[in-house]
């Protein structure tokens, strides 16, 4: 990548009582260099500011560039938020998997709703999984360079004729010498596997999750976990592909193979090490794992014990916070995915024991997406409006901030919260966790 790619980092955000505050930094500035180099994207701007001695090449909003001397401790933030991570771009994806959830969306949307990404940098900064079948030998270089380290990998199969036919990459063959990589350099990966029915599951999963097996050793092992998630089908994908979606009966295979393999390696590795989504157990409509199972929750971002984990979070919370009752008696319409509503009855049952407090969950389906069982996180804004209107939504809507897009206020759908409320006639309360969602209940105004 060349230094002339590389846009100056926009600060959107800048944060009180903060070093960067206190120099005089506003959004809309943006930073052009530390000491002299250009940096490539959040983590370049990580460590180049990790010296005690900064020497800041500023661009402001009226196109004048400043230079900024800062002497500060090593470890110290600057207080700095970026509009972007990336400020040479976004790696894309050279792959073209039938199941790809971007092409998996309605026609006519934000040409950014089209992007696929599949870059080691945003898999480092937040988790998100790519495939390694876009890497050059310099993007190679750094991640040994930097020590860039866990990513986040989707495996889907260890067979190298599997995954070239699920990622329709003939470059995808490589993944076994790949983990080789990451083994001799001691860096580490999570891995995920998306069970497509018919063609990586069955004996092809069983290979696939002991050949991972066999990386799970040492102080450091390469592969630290592996999430196994069924497949997620929308109506929106073409009627000719391959796939079939996950059956009830698809679902009790996969958690019965499966759950001999965890057996398995708990005692060959001390780890459960590889996980089933928290939605084998929904499709299947079995009980989830207890909470005991799921050790420090090594996949929470992909949907693995993140039920469990969310109702041990609530009984803590609730137990510090819920009052015996409230002032002023409030009536709020809780929204959900109808894959969550029967997990979540004794919350609601504990929150309306509150006197005065009396909370609704409406468990919704997509038919956006044309789900039957559908998360919370893909319940869109026309969901809402079709699952909600003419109904009786008491004082406000608790709205799980999973739905909207990452600092926006848009549902994958594009609606706005201020568009649904004003055609729902209804305040809506966006909340972010349990947290959250326990003080909207009890705040009095
Ligand atoms: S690697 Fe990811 S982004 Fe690329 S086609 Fe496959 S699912 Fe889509």
């Amino acid at each position: 990548m060349s230094e002339t790619s590389i846009r100056p980092a926009v600060i959107t955000r800048v944060l009180p009582h903060s070093i960067a505050a206190e120099v005089g930094f506003e959004p809309g500035d943006a930073i052009v260099a530390i000491n002299g180099m250009h940096p490539r994207d959040l983590i370049d701007y990580q460590f180049l500011c990790a010296d005690e001695v900064l020497e800041l090449k500023v661009l402001d909003a009226r196109g004048k560039t400043h230079v900024v001397e800062i002497e500060k401790d090593y470890d110290d933030d600057l207080g700095l938020e970026f509009e972007t991570a990336l400020f040479d771009g976004l790696i894309q994806c050279n792959n073209r998997c039938p199941f790809c959830f971007i092409d998996q969306q309605p026609p006519g949307k934000r040409q950014s709703l089209y992007l696929k990404d599949d870059d080691y940098r945003l898999s480092f900064l937040y988790g998100s999984y790519l495939t390694l079948t876009n890497l050059t030998p310099k993007e190679w270089n750094r991640i040994e360079q930097m020590r860039l380290s866990p990513l986040y990998v989707s495996v889907h199969s260890t067979e190298p004729d599997v995954r070239r036919q699920l990622l329709k990459n003939q470059r995808a063959g490589q993944i076994l010498e790949q983990l080789q990589w990451f083994e001799e350099r001691r860096l580490q990966i999570h891995a995920q596997v998306v069970v497509c029915p018919g063609i990586n599951d069955g004996v092809h999963l069983e290979r696939t999750l002991l050949d991972l097996a066999k990386f799970h050793k040492g102080e450091v092992p390469t592969v630290a976990s592996v999430a196994v998630v069924p497949v997620g089908l929308t109506r929106f994908r073409p009627t000719e592909d391959e796939l079939v979606p996950a059956s009830r009966e698809k679902a009790e295979e996969v958690i019965d193979q499966v759950q001999v393999l965890q057996e398995k390696f708990r005692q060959q590795l001390q780890s459960t090490f590889a996980w089933l989504a928290d939605e084998w157990f929904l499709i299947a409509r079995q009980e989830l794992p207890p909470e005991s199972h799921y050790e420090d929750y090594p996949q929470i971002g992909n949907g693995v014990g993140s039920i469990r984990q969310f109702l041990k979070q609530f009984q803590d919370f609730a137990a510090q916070k819920l009052p015996s009752r409230l002032e002023t008696p409030r009536t709020f319409t809780w929204v959900v995915g109808n894959a969550v509503e029967k997990a979540f009855e004794p919350l609601v049952q504990q929150l309306n024991r509150v006197k005065g407090l009396v909370v609704r969950l409406a468990a919704l389906r997509s038919d956006y997406w044309g789900q039957e069982i559908t998360v919370t996180g893909l319940l869109t804004g026309q969901d809402l409006l079709a699952g909600l209107q003419e109904q009786e939504l008491g004082d406000a809507i608790l709205l799980p901030s999973v739905m909207l897009k990452h600092g926006d206020t848009r549902f994958l759908d594009d609606k706005t919260v201020e568009e649904l409320s004003r055609q729902l006639k209804v305040p809506i309360l966006p909340v972010n966790g349990i947290e959250e969602l326990i003080e909207a209940c009890i705040k009095q105004s």
